[in-house]
């Protein structure tokens, strides 16, 4: 499987500031902030980076499919790499964004546990582990289909993820039952139109596959009949200037999949909004992968792991 640009700069970070031992240097004149950071019983990489990342006026960062491989896969020495990393790395590239002048938003689709037992030894899965995720400082989520299967699993991600997150957890088509009012509200938000720190005016919305596994606490409308809501249409139709869609969601972008719907969102965007360019980063298949549309990007990043893929847009 072939490694993400951004994991192999994490290594390319790793091996460049590396001495002889784990704690501490042996050249005593060498500054003591130049010990290696990885932990001791890490493994490191066997490549090393094709190349520098190429910036761009906007760029992202995201994960997805995580399912609870919060300690990396320790049998696949090119994906070692754990969360811990990550957060350092993220916080490395928010400072190198700021020095360069332009945007960086770190996305996530969902997905944040059944698969490993760090995160399901709880009950319910992800109880503990879900905080993990708030370390990120995440710019946009999505909800994945393993946040709706168990109903004890929807609420406490909705009291943990949505609510800490308020406006930038994007559940556009996904519903929760209010237990104390007997009716269905929005899980997160429906979309959320904000501003980059350098200008860039985004409209983002999140939608899941059109999933039916969920228990009956949950409700999930179909991208066909969501596209036809007038909260949808009046979102693209915003009253104020858009310079980028951004859908985001646990939705395969792969054409000729037969679960993913991000086609029929798209379609409809590009109908009301035909010149605004679209971006859509997905999820759910576990396959990494890309699409270009003229210049509309499509982002599926996910083998089973912690996952970051890289993208700049001039
Ligand atoms: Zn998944
Ligand atoms: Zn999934």
């Amino acid at each position: 499987m072939l490694l993400s640009p951004i994991f192999l700069l994490v290594v390319h970070i790793f091996g460049t500031i590396a001495c002889s031992g784990c704690y501490g240097p042996s050249d005593l004149n060498q500054h003591a902030r130049l010990v290696r950071r990885m932990q001791p019983e890490a493994l490191n990489a066997t490549t090393k980076p094709r190349g520098p990342l190429e910036w761009g006026q906007i760029n992202f960062l995201h994960t997805t499919d995580t399912h609870g491989w919060l300690a990396g896969h320790l049998k696949e020495r090119n994906y070692g790499a754990d969360w811990g990393d990550f957060v350092s790395f993220v916080k490395h590239m928010r400072r190198k964004a700021d020095r360069l002048n332009v945007d960086l938003l770190v996305i996530d689709t969902g997905d944040l546990h059944d698969g490993n037992g760090l995160t399901d030894v709880t009950t319910p899965n992800g109880a503990i582990s879900d905080g993990i995720f708030t370390e990120i400082d995440y710019d946009l989520l999505a909800i994945g289909n393993h946040e709706l299967y168990v109903t004890e699993v929807a609420y406490h991600s909705q009291a943990n993820i949505s609510r800490l997150y308020g406006d930038k957890y994007l559940t556009s088509n996904v519903q929760l039952l209010n237990r104390d009012t007997g009716e269905f509200q929005d899980f997160g938000s429906k979309y959320r139109y904000f501003t980059t720190k350098h200008g860039l005016r985004i409209m983002a919305f999140g939608v899941l596959f059109d999933f039916t596994g969920n228990s009956n606490v949950s409700r999930v409308t179909k991208a066909e009949d969501m596209v036809k809501q007038p909260w949808f249409r009046s979102a693209v139709n915003f009253r104020k200037p858009i310079d980028l869609f951004l859908i985001i969601g646990h939705n395969p972008v792969r054409l000729g999949v037969s679960s993913g719907t991000f086609g029929t969102v798209y379609k409809s965007i590009r109908e009301m909004r035909p010149d605004v360019p679209i971006q859509t980063f997905g999820g759910h298949t576990h396959i990494p992968g890309f699409r270009c549309v003229r210049r509309d990007v499509n982002r599926d990043s996910s083998p089973g792991a912690i996952v970051k893929r890289w993208d700049g847009l001039p």
